[in-house]
């Protein structure tokens, strides 16, 4: 099929939830992926964050291709050993106990929502269940975490939204305190608002916030599923904020290019889900944990310390750039608000001249691989900074 054909094909039959680009992508490796006339482009996108180690990482492949020729799944009514071993990694590294396993970002999030309600169902009884969100945060698609989305264009058409969502203004402890009466149980908070336009948090804000939280026996809840598993500079982007929360999910980056949801629970939340309170048909799918497990394995604290190295070189690098009114993020998650040129225009010149690059917001957003090389990115930065520049 030519270009063409398989646009319009995808027209006629895929449901047009998409502003796709003018790109067909047929294979990619390490940091580059070709289209299907023959052309290459770097990837600054990682496919919203979610190709850690780049595209098609040999050892990566080989796991994921030995485990689907071993095993590709079974029902979570018996024991495999891939999603064990995960979750022990996951589990050993950041200081939780224990660890559920979905496919996705929202159901990872859903999970959450469901153990702080139940742990306060447990200790309280009924009507203690809601969650406070922040303005402009982004939690997923599903019904509830459209409602646990704190921005209000997305909460239209799906009537009825799930009940029990309330939000307050982002680094600001008064109006979080004003949020939180005797019927909310738990915090929800993104480090860095991803989607939101690579926003972070003030850190003595979020500090606040876990000490609130802990004097009133609210749970809070990070959801770490864009910022988490390296893509800060360091496991987990709370590490850089200080705190514990007693919940933290995690997906995008986790799989490698594979389908994955984590929710991770501290001690005194293991034993809330009981028996037949929660599970997922593909959770845990051996292929995908196989393919999690080579993410964890490369991701030491070599690779972070690079990544964060290499976030600090991009934004030197930006901040020559005239046309760049403020870079802002963490590690190598990048927000670049412009002066006089949309992002939505920046990025369609960028992958004529051979780069690929997001959007968040009115915002330019890079999500690199984080395993780029420093020629890649120099070579991908340079073309960034001459069409932002041009
Ligand atoms: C992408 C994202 C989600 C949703 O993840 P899906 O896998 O698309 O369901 C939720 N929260 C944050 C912070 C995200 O960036």
């Amino acid at each position: 099929m030519t270009f063409e054909e398989i646009k319009a094909l995808d027209q006629a039959r895929i449901m047009n939830t998409y502003g796709r680009s003018n790109l067909c992508a047929v294979k990619g490796s390490g940091s580059r992926c070709t289209d299907i006339n023959g052309k290459e482009y770097i990837d600054f996108t990682t496919g919203i964050g979610v190709n850690a180690l780049g595209f098609c990482d040999p050892d990566w492949v080989k796991a994921v291709s030995e485990q689907a020729a071993t095993l590709q799944h079974i029902s979570n009514l018996y024991y495999t050993t891939p999603d064990v071993q995960l979750a022990d990694t996951l589990c050993s590294r950041t200081g939780y106990a224990k660890a559920f396993f979905g496919n996705s970002g929202a159901e990872a999030n859903e999970g959450a929502i469901k153990v702080a309600r139940k742990y306060s169902f447990d200790k309280y009884g009924a009507g203690r269940d809601r969650i406070v969100t922040l303005v402009n945060s982004f939690h997923g698609r599903t019904v509830t975490t459209l409602a646990a989305t704190g921005q209000d264009v997305f909460h239209n058409f799906f009537f009825p939204f799930t009940e029990g969502f309330v939000y307050a203004e982002a680094n600001s402890l008064e109006a979080l305190q004003k949020a939180c009466d005797e019927k909310v149980c738990a915090v929800m908070i993104e480090f860095v608002q991803g989607e939101g336009g690579v926003v972070p948090l003030d850190a003595a804000y979020v500090k606040a916030v876990a000490d609130f939280c802990a004097e009133h026996d609210l749970l809070l809840i990070a959801d770490e599923v864009q910022t988490g598993v390296g893509r800060t500079g360091t496991l987990l982007a709370s590490e850089q904020f200080g705190v514990h929360p007693d919940i933290t999910t995690l997906a995008k980056g986790l799989g490698g290019g594979l389908p994955i949801g984590a929710v991770l629970v501290d001690k005194r939340l293991e034993k809330v889900m009981g028996a037949s309170s929660h599970g997922s048909t593909f959770g845990g799918n051996p292929v995908v944990c196989a393919g999690a497990n080579v993410v964890l394995s490369k991701l030491d604290e070599t690779l972070l310390a690079d990544v964060r190295r290499k976030g600090d070189k991009i934004r030197a690098a930006l901040s020559k750039c005239s046309n760049v009114e403020s870079v802002t993020g963490l590690g190598m998650m990048i927000g670049i608000a412009l002066k006089d040129k949309t992002a939505a225009d920046v990025r369609e010149v960028c992958m004529q001249a051979g780069l690929l690059v997001l959007t968040a917001k009115t915002k330019i957003r890079l999500l690199p691989p984080l395993t780029i090389s420093d020629e890649e990115l120099e070579a991908g930065i340079k073309i960034l900074c001459s069409v932002i520049d041009q």
